[in-house]
């Protein structure tokens, strides 16, 4: 079995689930008393977070690399950033390791084109809505992106780092990602990728007949499975 290296603590919240889908799907693959073999480099989010309101990305890959770095030399075989949003800085990252880093929005794609889908809505933070870092991977594995409008990326953005990524998911906040998940079904999106790795602690597939593409669940899944 391969080691996983995982890049976590953005936020915590969203980590615990990746860990937990990663052990679940090795032991639902291979049976028995198997686990994941990973090692977690958990990061302060507090210093991830200043660098990305003050624009200083590249300040925030030197963290990140730092931990890729500690995380192959501690043996991982690959690593999984376990956020969208930093995966902004995935180039800087993969110049500073020798192993590969596993793209959460190349992994998103892939089911997404495996589906049959053409036309895409996808939700996340500000960075990963209105940016191109993130929508030009799915834009290259042919699918159209619609993004909310301007009023609901704000309230997005603002559930993301005022609530979800400090543990609280309200049920106002939950109303609304169902509203906008519903919105951007009318306008035409085949389905809506949850791009946040915390959105999936406020809104689930149970709650909305609109296909979700849990990034988190992806993610986490391919990890394990590579690993296997
Ligand atoms: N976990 C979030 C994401 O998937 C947001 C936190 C961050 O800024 O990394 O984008």
């Amino acid at each position: 079995m391969k080691t996983i290296g995982l890049i976590g603590g953005m936020s915590w919240e969203s980590t615990v689930t990746y860990y937990k889908i990663i052990n679940e799907v090795v032991k639902q693959q291979l049976g028995g008393f198997h686990s994941a073999k990973c090692i977690l480099y958990s990061v302060d989010f507090q210093e991830i977070e200043e660098c990305q309101v003050r624009g200083e990305w590249e300040k925030s890959g030197e963290f990140l690399s730092e931990a890729a770095l500690s995380l192959q030399k501690a043996g991982a075989d690959y690593i999984v950033i376990c956020t969208n949003t930093m995966h902004k800085v995935i180039g800087l990252i993969q110049q500073k390791i020798s192993i590969p880093i596993l793209h959460i929005a190349e992994a998103t794609a892939d089911v997404l084109v495996k589906q049959g889908i053409k036309k895409i809505a996808l939700l996340g933070t500000k960075y990963t809505m209105q940016q191109d870092f993130y929508k030009s991977k799915l834009i290259e594995a042919g699918l159209e992106v619609m993004i909310p409008e301007a009023n609901d990326i704000e309230l997005i953005n603002f559930t993301i780092y005022q609530e979800l990524c400090l543990g609280i998911q309200s049920p106002k906040s939950k109303k609304e990602f169902l509203r906008i998940i519903e919105t951007l079904a009318i306008s035409g999106a085949e389905g809506v990728i949850l791009g946040c790795t915390e959105i999936g602690l406020l809104v689930t597939q149970e709650e909305t007949e609109v296909p979700l593409f849990d990034t988190t669940i992806i993610h986490a899944t391919k990890a394990a499975m590579d690993a296997i």
